[in-house]
């Protein structure tokens, strides 16, 4: 496994790969990997002739409020998980080489990125989309994997891919959670131990959420989001809740008539422990319940 910092060779690996047919699979991080990257690093290695993963933890995604500086960074044991999966290439530039001075351009999904996380976080998935789009140009993958964890990235990206006529494989990996159902991600060290038993409510919050749904057991998507409010506050009383969503999956708007509604559903929420600000969500298909 080797460590690439630079632009210039990255793209030349990337070219070679290609050239002598080996198709790249390609799985962009911020580090600090746990078990969900993991998964994407061995889907990738699954499925593709060389895997490269890349590190960056990227600020044109952090607001001037997150947490960019105390994000949590471990390259070391990085290296090592990396190369347990059997990666070919780490990627880790620095933000000189990603955005040098003077750098300009930014990529917008207009709308899609106003929606859910985006009203919370400005700018975020202009952030996103430019770093996933410039790694895309540098590492040349035939497949890029990514995780449902972070369910409007990966509209988005679709999106993007579509817009642009990007020609890369989205492959999307199902969230990887703890054994009490709380979804693995490197913000979870932020959390003390009982904020992490509590933070299991989230998962529970959900799954009862699609079970509602499912079974038609509801007027209006406002009262299944109050219900579930009710259930997180009663099972976690100092977690504050920022918004809990039910919506398309491809727009994601607001589902108005959810009892006719056909198709696939979001639920998504983002919830604070303390200062610990945690994303989850679940994806399933519904069925009208309206007979006809
Ligand atoms: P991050 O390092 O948080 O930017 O995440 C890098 C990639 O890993 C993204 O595609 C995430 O959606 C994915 N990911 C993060 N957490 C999980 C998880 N618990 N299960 C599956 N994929 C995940």
């Amino acid at each position: 496994m080797k460590v690439i910092k630079k632009i210039k060779p990255i793209q030349e690996i990337a070219d070679y790969c290609r050239r002598t047919g080996k198709t790249i699979g390609f799985v962009p991080t911020m580090g600090y990997l746990h078990e969900g990257h993991v998964a994407l690093m061995l889907a990738a290695k699954d499925e593709c002739d060389i895997v490269v993963t890349s590190i960056y933890v990227n600020p044109a995604q952090f607001g001037p409020d997150d947490d960019f500086d105390k994000y949590p960074r471990d390259f070391l044991k990085d290296y090592y998980v990396c190369k347990q999966c059997g990666v070919d290439y780490i990627f880790a530039p620095s933000t000189d080489e990603m955005y040098p001075k003077n750098y300009k351009t930014y990529i917008s999904v207009n709308d899609l990125s106003d929606r859910l996380e985006g009203r919370h976080r400005p700018g975020h998935f202009t952030g996103v989309a430019t770093i996933v789009l410039k790694l895309f140009n540098l590492v040349k993958p035939h497949r890029a994997y990514f995780g449902q964890k972070d369910a409007q990235q990966v509209v988005i990206i679709k999106k993007m891919l579509n817009d642009l006529n990007i020609n890369v494989n989205l492959r999307i990996c199902d969230t990887i959670r703890e054994e009490n159902g709380l979804a693995k991600s490197s913000r979870n060290s932020y959390l003390s131990d009982s904020q992490k038993t509590e933070a299991a409510v989230l998962y529970e919050a959900l799954t009862e959420g699609k079970r509602i749904i499912s079974e038609g057991d509801f007027k209006t998507a406002k009262e299944i989001i109050n219900n579930l409010k009710s259930l997180i506050e009663a099972k976690s009383p100092d977690s504050s809740i920022q918004y809990i969503a039910v919506t398309d999956n491809t727009e994601l708007k607001k589902i108005r008539n959810l009892k006719e509604y056909e198709g696939e559903v979001l639920l998504s929420l983002a919830v604070y422990f303390g200062k610990t600000r945690l994303i989850d969500n679940i994806l399933f298909e519904k069925t009208s319940l309206v007979k006809g």
